[in-house]
Parts: structure tokens; C-alpha cells; sequence
């Protein structure tokens, strides 16, 4: 109902003309069935953070007749620290901005910087090109290869030939799993820096892999932009908190197009506390990761591809029947997967292990 077909818009409604084919994101919203589809850490916040976000809310409900801190520098410091616990450089508040998800730092980023257009390898995440669309920032894709990695060279000579003001590059990557390396990723810096480019890497689930950080590439490489996200490792997507990890001048670009007062005092103050208790929240995903990995052999097991990831899901393969169908059975057997458009592939996140085990034995029955 939400949703309109392109014909369904109607004539006095003056929608922009480069939206009018597009569909709005999102994965379908089913209930009861075990939702493996939108990558979430399955596990809930501990009691103790849950205690002490109650004992924080009762100043902030009192004061909600003001405005937030528009900067919101306590919790830009806070992330500072966060990142500064993993990294031998030394980042500020300056270094730093917060906003409703990862998906909003990457809006107000297009909106700053989208001017000479955007370039992406995919597949990856979608709502990158989404973003550039809605933003008026045009938008190349160029393929990575068949096993979902990233062919450098091919992609230094593509960011030389198109020249875009934005090269993006998720790792590890969303729908695959695949990451780049840490030597790959200065190249594509330097690349992106001959032709006064921004790197944007985002590392939505950097806390799954084993890689190192772009941020690391940050104080010789000013161009790179790490965007980060509190909503799959940290488990707290609810929220709505995702940040920056840049130079200076990036942010100083990005507090032109940010809308004032975006991020409520109470998403500040709850996301205080999470960090705070970052290595409680963070606790499980050792665990998720050691899931991950039975979960993977055991689909190989069942006779599956399945491709290497370094994040919380996997993509996998050589199911009988295309996508679309498996996805339905597997749904009306309770487990809620993710169709990524791919064709013959799907997506899985890792769940609570009985979760896991649920979706095997439903995709048992589809082996090859
Ligand atoms: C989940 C995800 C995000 C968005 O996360 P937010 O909840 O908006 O912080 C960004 N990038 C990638 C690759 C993701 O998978």
C-alpha cells in the first residue's frame, strides 16, 4: 500500500523525475518467524546497560523542552575513545560525527561532497546508489569480479578514467561478506587522492573482521572517510546511531549539510551509555563469529557454496530452485532469510545458535 508502482504516482504530485522509478528500501518485515534477514546481533543489551540507560533518562525526559547539544561532542568524544582503543593514532571530537545511523552520515556526506558523482563495486550495499539518486549525485557501478572480491587495478584505472568525487568501498562488503585488505585499501586511498576524491569506506561491520581498519589511512590519507555504525556489532540498531571517522575538514563540509539538531537528546545520552559498556555489548561477538564459521561448514556440508565472510551473515549458493521460491518455502517453514537480487544466491545472518539451527534444517530440504 506504501508502496507505488511507477504509473501510480499521480500527475499532481511533483515528484522529482530522477525518483520516480525508484522503490523505497527495505527488506520485508515479517513476524513470528526468526528474523535472520537485516543482520542484526541477535543477542539483547545486558541488564546492567539496560539499568543504567533507565538511571541516565530521567535528567534528559525533564530537559526535553530544549534542544540537544547540536554537536553532540560528549558522544563524539566518547567515539573517539572508542576508536582511539584500536588505532595508535590519536582522533578528536574534531575527527568525528554522529548521526542516526550509519545511513544518515552517508546522506549528509553525498549531499557535501556527491558534486562530481559517486562510484561504487558491485555488488554491494544498495542503499549507497539509492542515496546518490535521492541526492542528486550521479552514480557509476563497476563489477567485482566472480568471487565478489575487488580487482584493484581495475578499480585504480576506473576511479583515474571517471574521476568521481566519491569512491565508495564497503568492507567487509554487504551482501558477501568479502573484505578488502588494509594494502588495498591505501592504494585505492592513493588513487582516489590524484584526482582530489573522497575514499569512503564503510565499515559497518568492521568489528567482525580481522583486517585492519581504514582509519588507520586517515592522517596520511586525508581524503579517506571510515563511516561506522553501532547497529550490527554492538548490538544496538534500535537506537539509531551511526558516525565518521574522517579529517577535519570533512566534518567541518559535513556540518553544512547536516539538519540542525538531528540527533535527539536521547539517543545521545543512551548511546553514552553503550559506550561506556562497549566491551559488554560487544561480548558476543567472538561467539557470533565462531557461529558463523560452524554455520558456513555446515552448509558446505549440506553441499551449498558459500562464499568466505568476515561479517555477522553469509551468502551462499547451489540451492535447487531460484531465490525467490527457496526464500518463500523458508519463510513457511518460520525463518526469514534475505533475497539480495541475486540471482541463485541468498543471504543469511547469524542468529542465536538455536536459530541457526532452525534455518538448517529448513534449508536442508533445499540442498542441491
Ligand atoms: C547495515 C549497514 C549500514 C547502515 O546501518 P545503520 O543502521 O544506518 O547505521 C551501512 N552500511 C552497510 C554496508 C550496512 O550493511
Amino acid at each position: 500500500m506504501s508502496n507505488q508502482d511507477n504509473a501510480s504516482w499521480p500527475t499532481w504530485l511533483p515528484i522529482r523525475s530522477a525518483l520516480a522509478d525508484l522503490k523505497p528500501y527495505g527488506a520485508p518485515q515479517i513476524t513470528d518467524v526468526t528474523a535472520l534477514n537485516t543482520n542484526e546481533n541477535p543477542y539483547q543489551l545486558p541488564d546492567v546497560v539496560v539499568s543504567q540507560m533507565l538511571e541516565a533518562l530521567p535528567k534528559v525526559l525533564q530537559n526535553l523542552n530544549r534542544y540537544p547539544d547540536r554537536d553532540a561532542n560528549a558522544l563524539r568524544s566518547s567515539l573517539a575513545s572508542y576508536i582511539n582503543e584500536t588505532t595508535s593514532y590519536k582522533f578528536s571530537v574534531a575527527n568525528i560525527w554522529a548521526a542516526n545511523g550509519s545511513n544518515e552520515i552517508l546522506q549528509t556526506l553525498m549531499l557535501a561532497c556527491g558534486g562530481r558523482g559517486a562510484l561504487g563495486f558491485v555488488p554491494s550495499y544498495s542503499v549507497h546508489p539509492l542515496i546518490a539518486k535521492a541526492t542528486g549525485t550521479s552514480w557509476i557501478s563497476n563489477d567485482r569480479d566472480k568471487n565478489f572480491d575487488l580487482d584493484v587495478d581495475k578499480a585504480i584505472q576506473v576511479i583515474a578514467d571517471k574521476k568521481p568525487g566519491i569512491t565508495f568501498i564497503t568492507t567487509p562488503n554487504n551482501p558477501t561478506g568479502t573484505a578488502t585488505s588494509y594494502e588495498d585499501l591505501e592504494k585505492l586511498a592513493i588513487a582516489a587522492s590524484q584526482i582530489e576524491g573522497l575514499l569512503i569506506v564503510d565499515e559497518a561491520y568492521s568489528e567482525f573482521s580481522e583486517e585492519k581498519s581504514a582509519v588507520n589511512l586517515i592522517s596520511k590519507y586525508p581524503n579517506v572517510v571510515v563511516v561506522r555504525t553501532m547497529s550490527k556489532a554492538f548490538a544496538f540498531a534500535g537506537a539509531r546511531v551511526g558516525y565518521a571517522v574522517c579529517d577535519e575538514a570533512v566534518v567541518n563540509a559535513m556540518l553544512v549539510t547536516r539538519l540542525p539538531y538531528h540527533l535527539s537528546s536521547t539517543t545521545q545520552a543512551l548511546a553514552l551509555v553503550a559506550l561506556n559498556n562497549s566491551k559488554l555489548l560487544l561480548a558476543e561477538v567472538d561467539a557470533l563469529i565462531a557461529e558463523r564459521n560452524r554455520v558456513a561448514n555446515e552448509l558446505t556440508k549440506l553441499g551449498f557454496e558459500v562464499s568466505p565472510s568476515s561479517a555477522n551473515f553469509l551468502i551462499f549458493s547451489g540451492f535447487a530452485g531460484d531465490s525467490k521460491s527457496v526464500w518463500k518455502a523458508l519463510v513457511s517453514d518460520g525463518v526469514l532469510v534475505r533475497d539480495v537480487g541475486l540471482d541463485g544466491y541468498l543471504r543469511v545472518t547469524i542468529g542465536l545458535p538455536d536459530e541457526n539451527q532452525q534455518f538448517l534444517a529448513a534449508i536442508a530440504s533445499h540442498r542441491p
